[in-house]
């Protein structure tokens, strides 16, 4: 029996508007048992299908600046005229249990991710063209002609902040993506740095011989 325990991994999983991040974490946790996907908090509204506690909790300005005020937010950003962000306590107990939890979230919020959790794993899922993410994005119906313009010029400060995280994946088919995603999840629990605690006992085990 091995000594490694498997510490849950903060997975912030980001991209442009459109990519099909909601998409690919609704695969991932149907295939998976090991994952377990934030609900962030958002002050935009809701779009048609989406539910209260499933996919954000929609609160209003003051709900969320009492959030922030109170420190009950991980992070949190401004994207496209709306306040974004990711209920900490939750975070905290499923990494606690030991499973991955998933922050789909932006690049602002994704570095204080990385500076609040340094063991955090940053993923950053690209379209195979930008042609095909407009197409996606008007695929999806759920946005005017505007926001979709609006989406597109943010996805260019967004492009700025890629080279921080530590993989890039594509999603071109949308199964070998999710395969691709948990892949790289799973080779990250591997890293040494992430199994500190192990590498010690087996050195202590080393010299007690
Ligand atoms: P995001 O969460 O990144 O904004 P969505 O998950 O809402 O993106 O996906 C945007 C649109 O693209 C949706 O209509 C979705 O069905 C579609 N889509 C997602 N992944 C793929 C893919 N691999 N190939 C083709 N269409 C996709
Ligand atoms: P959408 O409005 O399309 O659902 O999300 C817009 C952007 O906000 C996406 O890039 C999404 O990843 C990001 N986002 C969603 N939740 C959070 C969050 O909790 N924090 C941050 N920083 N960004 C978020």
């Amino acid at each position: 029996m091995s000594l490694r325990k498997r510490k849950g991994i903060a997975v912030v999983v980001s991209g442009f508007s459109g990519t099909g991040k909601g998409t690919l974490m609704r695969e991932l946790m149907a295939r998976y048992d090991n994952y377990s996907l934030s609900v962030s908090m958002t002050t935009r509204a809701p779009r048609k299908g989406e539910e209260h506690g499933r996919d954000y909790f929609f609160v209003t300005d003051e709900e969320f600046e009492e959030l922030i005020a109170s420190g009950g937010l991980l992070e949190h950003a401004g994207y496209c005229g709306h306040y974004y962000g990711t209920p900490k306590a939750f975070v905290e107990e499923k990494l606690e249990e030991g499973l991955d939890v998933i922050l789909e979230i932006e690049t602002q919020g994704a570095l204080q991710i990385k500076k609040r959790y340094p063991e955090a794993l940053l993923l950053f899922v690209m379209p195979p063209s930008i042609e095909e993410l407009k197409h996606r994005l008007v695929g999806r119906g759920t946005e005017t002609e505007e926001v979709i313009r609006e989406r597109i010029l943010q996805a260019r400060d967004e492009a700025q902040g890629i080279e921080y995280y530590d993989s890039v994946i594509i999603n071109d088919d949308l199964d070998v993506c999710v395969k691709e995603l948990h892949d790289v999840i799973e080779a990250a629990h591997l890293a040494p740095f992430r199994n500190m605690e192990f590498i010690e006992e087996i050195k202590e085990q080393l010299y007690r011989e």
